[in-house]
């Protein structure tokens, strides 16, 4: 590789320092935002390097689109906000405009899919803070005449988004690091990474190494090829991403708002007193599966016309003078994106103190101060300050990293982004990669697959004769909604079936295996031999971690399940909390199925499979015992995430289907059924279990999450995150709790981010949803905010609604469960 001039010079003047505390790795929006916002929290003693110059990777192309409209996750719309008012206030501090032009932005809904979709997020929007307006057709074609609006049925306008430049971005922020004591030095690639201990302690280049405490990879669609020569997993991958300028346009000059229409494929803004169109088709490309190349700068692809024509003809449509207009340039540069669209952040779990945050799917710079704030404060506090369960780094697997993957997934992600985002719709390429031992067995039985981490996970189950298919996705009862109904009543007044195999399984074996675990369990696990405890693991502030049941096998031998989007956190906090204790972690997950038989028959269905003794006396609740099953040993364990008498069954993966057939067969004589994942959600929810990264997260006070019942304040020798429990109990009653809540008419779905009021006025929103069958109506959970005491007394003076795109429906809102709150029905 030949060096960059400018890194001689900054060599020559000695700018390479031995030592660090933080080295930032990359010059993009992400990068110096990175820095930025460590050295204004306070850590100054940072060096950024780049490669090249600043920008030279993938943000000296971006259309630099700013909007605050569109996303149900917390988490993303006050990043953006955040993003959007710090790019607004720099040029004060550093002198250097980012370009900010308050514009406005209107998002189009041109069938009624898209309309319901939009209403439901602009509610959750305003909630967040955001001035979005619903605007009729008149008043889009008002604010932007050239567009088509013959087919609109509504516009979505926030006065106050627009578009930044991302170059000028960039270099605000990174003058804003400089002024505070930042190193940034272009021309400086980094080669590798100095590790101990399982830890990084620095970078290499071709200049020397430099000692740090932290490294953080902003390396952007490098990322993934740097940090694999640490060993670190960053599934992310490059895909081609276009837009057209087209020559001057009679009309139009910089006061164009943004407007954006994905029916259309298409977005479009004022660009050198022409359109800039930019596109997202739904079947992408991927880009150089097999490597970034090292000397890629301020790069450009030859743009693929063929395969991009019909998209942009499409798109051109919406403002039919762009088809007349001169193209001054059709543009195609790279962009990573990942996996599940979220990007990939935080601490890496196969590195201590190896940062990462990149895979910005397209959104780096509408979002990238934010992410660089979230960094910053994870690495300086020792954890994030905001919701990360969606883009924590620890969500993804190795084998996401492999080749053939990224190039499949790949090709429906970018898509993604302009796609109408129905419930509950599964992610269709790279399919099939993991499959529960019993998974042919359940494609006979007709089973509906989604993709649950990458395993295919049984959703529901068509009746004999019906094809397991969606016929159309929709924000309605959609054609399987009978079958789940079915299955829902099947669990609550007989048995089912219920394949689990996905979830993460883990042998803690040691003498101290006990011991580790009571102290990051926020309950008593270490106690009777052959007990499951339903626990949390809290960090030091008090907040959760991991949700999940710990066994006691014996004295040395220890049972740990946890979710299977949790899988590498739970493994992650345990390892790291252990250290060098004699406590070994041991991922069991691929070795033993899980199925669930559950329901008020599930005794008699077990019972006549096992030569064991099941009755309440003999197996009560909580209690967890090895038994026969035909030529099989089976780890029977009496638990419920459904709120009915039921037992989890872990098999050998060899046994599976063994164990599972005599199920089955034996499951005849007492009306079994298959029952799928959509079961589980509106059982669980009827009982108001909770689902961590869905409806409890990072940032929730295990009090707050309604979990104090499963915290042992008491217990011996204390656990992680007791005084900060301690501390949050001294400073009085509640303010902020989770509740259930209800709607009284049983016609609407709730699904997410639906705006919860109180007399009026919104106090919270759903976190997640279902439909509770047995409860009549709509259920989710929602964390409510009451500025003052929330108890029973105050949720019942207050008349609660639900906000659901432009209806409000009355609801009721419980702190207990509404479904069998005594816990009479698990314990018969
Ligand atoms: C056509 C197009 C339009 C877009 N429009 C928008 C938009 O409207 N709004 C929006 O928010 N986003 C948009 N994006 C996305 C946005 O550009 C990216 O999300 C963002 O720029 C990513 O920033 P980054 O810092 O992660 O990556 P990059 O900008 O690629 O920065 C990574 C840096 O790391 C450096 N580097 C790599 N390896 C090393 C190494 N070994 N040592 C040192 N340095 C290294 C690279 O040189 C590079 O400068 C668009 C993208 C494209 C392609």
């Amino acid at each position: 590789m030949t060096l960059p001039s400018v890194a001689e010079s900054d060599r020559a003047a000695g700018a390479l320092p031995g030592r660090a505390r933080v080295v930032v790795v990359g010059g993009g929006v992400i990068g110096t935002s990175v820095a930025y916002h460590l050295a204004h929290l306070g850590c100054r003693d940072v060096v950024l390097l780049e490669r090249d110059k600043l920008t030279s990777g993938t943000t000296w192309h971006a259309a630099g689109l700013m909007v605050t409209f569109g996303s149900t996750s917390e988490t993303s719309t006050q990043m953006r906000k955040y993003t959007r008012d710090l790019y607004r206030r720099l040029e004060e501090e550093t002198g250097l405009a980012t370009g900010l032009k308050q514009v406005g932005f209107i998002e189009l809904a041109t069938d009624r899919d898209r309309l319901e979709e939009y209403r439901r997020v602009s509610a959750f929007n305003r909630l967040c803070g955001v001035d979005v307006q619903e605007i009729s057709p008149g008043e889009v074609k008002e604010l932007f005449p050239l567009a088509r609006t013959d087919d609109v049925l509504a516009g979505f306008y926030v006065q106050d988004d627009g578009r930044a430049n991302p170059v000028d971005v960039t270099m605000s922020l990174a003058k804003g690091a400089r002024l505070q004591g930042v190193k940034v030095l272009e021309g400086v690639p980094v080669t590798g990474f100095l590790r101990r201990g399982g830890a990084v302690t620095g970078v290499r280049t071709p200049y020397g190494d430099i000692e740090s405490e932290y490294v953080v990879n902003c390396a952007g669609m490098w990322a993934r090829q740097l940090g694999a020569t640490a060993g670190v997993n960053i599934p992310l991958q490059a895909a081609e991403h276009y837009y057209l300028i087209t020559e001057p346009i009679d009309g139009i000059d910089g006061s164009l708002p943004v407007l954006e229409d994905p029916a259309s494929y298409g977005y479009f803004r004022e660009e050198g007193a022409g359109l800039m169109i930019g596109l997202f088709e739904p079947i992408c490309a991927p880009w150089r599966v097999e490597g970034i190349p090292e000397g890629f700068s301020f790069g450009e692809l030859p743009p693929d016309w063929d395969r991009m024509a019909p998209y942009l003809e499409t798109a051109m449509e919406r403002v039919p003078i762009s088809l007349e207009a001169g193209v001054r340039k059709f543009f195609c540069g790279p962009e990573s994106f990942t996996p599940d669209l979220q990007p990939v952040v935080g601490e890496a779990p196969e590195l201590r103190n190896y940062f990462v945050a990149a895979g910005l799917n397209s959104i780096g710079i509408l979002t990238g101060g934010g992410i660089g704030r979230a960094l910053a404060h994870w690495i300086l506090d020792g954890r994030p300050n905001i919701d990360v369960t969606a883009m924590d780094i620890d969500r993804l697997h190795s084998y996401q990293s492999n080749p053939e993957y990224r190039a499949t997934r790949t090709v429906e992600s970018l898509g993604m982004v302009y796609q109408c985002h129905y419930p509950g719709r599964s992610m269709r390429t790279a399919r099939g990669a993991k499959v529960s031992p019993v998974h042919h067995r359940l494609v006979e039985h007709r089973a509906y697959f989604k993709d649950v981490s990458g395993w295919e996970g049984a959703d529901w189950y068509a009746p004999e004769g019906v094809e397991p298919k969606v016929e159309k996705l929709s924000w309605g009862r959609q054609n399987w909604f009978p079958y789940w109904e079915a299955e829902h009543h099947a669990t609550r007044t007989g048995v089912i079936l219920m394949d689990m195999s996905f979830m993460s399984k883990f042998l803690v074996q040691g003498r101290d295996a006990g011991r580790e675990l009571e102290r990051i369990s926020a309950n008593r696990v270490d106690g009777d031999t052959g007990i499951i405890t339903y626990t949390q693991w809290l960090n030091e502030g008090g907040t959760l971690e991991a949700d999940l049941t710990v066994t006691k096998l014996d004295d040395k031998r220890f049972w740990v399940v946890a979710s299977d989007s949790a899988h590498r956190h739970a493994e992650t906090w345990m390892r790291r909390h252990f250290a060098d204790a004699h406590a070994f972690v041991t991922d069991v997950t691929s070795a033993y199925a899980q199925i669930n038989i559950q329901g008020p028959r599930s005794r008699e269905l077990v019972t006549s499979v096992t030569t064991q003794d099941l009755s309440n006396e003999a197996f009560p609740f909580r209690t967890a015992r090895e038994i026969d099953v035909g030529f099989a040993r089976v780890l029977c364990i009496r638990i419920t995430y459904l709120g009915e008498l039921g037992y989890e069954l872990y098999i050998p993966a060899e046994q599976a289907v063994h164990v599972y057939d005599r199920l089955v067969e034996a499951g005849h004589a007492v009306g079994l059924r298959h029952a799928g994942l959509k079961a589980l959600s509106s059982l669980r929810m009827e009982k108001g279990y909770r689902d961590y990264g869905h409806d409890i997260d990072n940032t929730d006070s295990v009090l707050e999450a309604g979990l104090g019942f499963a915290v042992a304040l008491g217990k011996p020798g204390g656990f992680i995150g007791r005084d900060a429990v301690l501390a949050k109990k001294a400073v009085g009653p509640l303010t902020r709790r989770l509740v259930q809540v209800l709607l009284t008419d049983p016609e609407p779905l709730m699904f997410h981010a639906e705006v919860v009021r109180r007399n009026g006025l919104p106090v919270g929103y759903v976190r997640t949803a279902s439909y509770g069958f047995s409860l009549g109506g709509a259920v989710g959970l929602a964390m409510v905010d009451a500025g003052q005491p929330l108890d029973q007394a105050w949720i019942d003076d207050g008349e609660w609604t639900v906000e659901i795109g432009a209806t409000t429906y009355p609801a009721a809102v419980s702190l207990r469960p509404l479904y069998d709150p005594t816990n009479e029905r698990i314990r018969m």
